[in-house]
């Protein structure tokens, strides 16, 4: 299993990526491509289940990268036929950090009309209850994920297909979904009401593709057809294409805002507009609002380089690859030593010491979130001879916990839960810490009013605290919500 390294504690972590395709000889070995572009959304685990007309269903499960699972010829023959679906982890509600097999997904239930899996993007926020309601009525559930109370949902569903039974399951989840499932014949994509995790859907010769992420097309050679509308479900078959049907009440979108901060590549592109190009915006806008004089823009890789190119771009202010990561750390030590551990940051990034020494610094990053990351890598800039150290944040500070499928410490470990800005640029100990403003993000997204603040065209919980979605489990567990202003 890859390692947890010090450096990715202190980032929120996108926890799961879905692919599917139909209509394709051989389709598992297009979703273990797929798998392998989104591998940035999970990296403990991933799975596969496929169908072929003569085997039925296969699956395969495995810890680690899709690279070292899913290429092997041994493995992926056992995976035959048209149709299959896939899903990365990093891990879930329930065994955070300890993933057990069980946990991985996709899901498969053998229903009285055919089989069917399903692999889920997102977090139910009602999963608790609808747990104890499930296995109070006999339900016996395999793994701690949440997403296997939809398998159950549909178990317990009158409908008559499996795709009526699913619409009907969806509609008693709350929170976030982005699905991808199959049956024997057909391929099915949802989107939650509110649109918060992304699903887009693509054309490879006779067959169909349903991804996370643009970029995962790209890999296989797919076109980009179209985002999968919030609300909507597709039902595609090799023979009839896409039947598109809104099951729930129409409601406003809430596209999580932080994928096009962080999770998703630079290279996939939602609303038509690249991600790399709303980053290399969302640095326009920083430089905008925060000015400050200095030599140099440096990034902190690789996240944060879009923005610090949009940064120097608009200041007139050098950019330079003052940070290097080096980008086969998470391979290198398999099990690595106290000592090493401790090397911390120094392990994957590095400072251009013959760039940095007596000039101030600008450090663009993507995010705050306990701060601990920053704080050594401005001890690091400061130790290669910097003059000055102005942190430039390309997100507003990060003061809430994620509820919708995205790993975020609790909010008293979030640094901006406790600190205003001034108290957290001392805490750091920069010279400045700007971060850009929820209207300049809202702006760098393609909103030129910035954000409605009576009904906010994105979810931004995690940096205003207003949830789209009452996170009902969290809540039962004693999480408070914002008091209303
Ligand atoms: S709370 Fe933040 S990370 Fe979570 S879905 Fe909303 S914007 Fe995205």
């Amino acid at each position: 299993m890859p390692i947890a390294h010090p450096f990715d504690d202190d980032k929120l972590r996108e926890e799961c990526g879905v692919f599917g395709v139909v209509g394709l000889k051989d389709a598992a070995n297009f979703v273990a491509l797929g798998l392998h572009a989104l591998q940035h959304r999970g990296q403990e685990a991933g799975g596969i289940v496929c169908h072929h007309p003569e085997h039925g269903f296969n699956n395969a499960r495995r810890f680690g990268y899709v690279r070292d699972n899913f290429t092997k010829e041994s493995l992926m023959s056992t995976l035959p036929g048209p149709l299959a679906i896939g899903h990365v982890r990093y891990s879930t509600a329930g065994s955070k950090g300890q993933t057990a097999i069980r946990d991985v997904q996709p899901f498969f239930g053998e229903f009285s009309m055919g089989g069917a899996a399903i692999a889920h993007n997102g977090n139910i926020t009602n999963a608790d209850s609808l747990r104890r309601e499930l296995i109070e009525r006999g339900s016996i559930f395999q793994s701690s994920s949440d997403s296997e109370c939809i398998i159950h949902l549909m178990a317990r569903s009158l409908q008559r297909t499996i795709p009526e039974r699913m619409e009907d399951a969806l509609r008693r989840v709350e929170g976030a979904f982005s699905v991808v499932a199959m049956t024997r014949t057909k391929l099915i994509g949802v989107r939650d009401p509110l649109g918060v995790r992304p699903l887009v859907l693509g054309k490879l010769a006779e067959g169909w593709v349903l991804s996370s992420e643009t970029c995962a097309l790209d890999i296989i050679g797919a076109e980009f057809i179209r985002e999968i509308k919030p609300g909507e479900m597709v039902v595609i078959t090799a023979e009839n294409g896409v039947e598109s049907h809104f099951p729930f009440r129409p409601q406003p979108s809430k596209f999580c805002i932080f994928e096009h901060v962080y999770f998703s590549r630079p290279d996939s592109s939602y609303g038509g507009r690249s991600v790399y190009e709303t980053r290399r915006q969302i640095g326009v806008e920083l430089a905008r609002e925060n000015p400050v004089d200095a030599d140099l823009v440096c990034a902190v890789p690789d996240s944060g380089t879009p923005a610090a190119i949009g940064y120097s771009q608009e200041s007139g202010i050098p950019f330079a690859m003052g940070i290097v990561r080096n980008q086969y750390m998470g391979r290198t030590f398999i099990e690595p030593t106290e000592q090493i551990r401790n090397m911390g940051v120094r392990l994957k990034l590095n400072v251009n010491r013959a760039l940095i020494e007596g000039k101030r610094v600008i450090l663009v990053d993507d995010s705050v979130v306990r701060g601990t990351t920053s704080r050594k890598i401005k001890e690091m800039i400061l130790d290669a001879g910097a003059k000055e150290v102005h942190f430039r944040i390309a997100s507003p500070p990060t003061a809430w916990p994620c509820f919708y499928g995205v790993d975020t410490p609790e909010r008293e470990k979030l640094l901006a839960a406790t600190m205003n800005e001034d108290q957290m640029a001392e805490h750091l100990a920069v010279d400045s810490l700007k971060f850009i403003s929820l209207d300049g993000l809202y702006r760098a997204v393609g909103e030129p009013e910035g954000r409605n603040k009576k009904c906010p065209q994105y979810c931004d919980a995690c940096f205003s605290g207003e949830y789209p979605v009452r996170p009902a489990d969290m809540i039962a567990k004693g999480f408070e919500l914002k008091a209303a202003e």
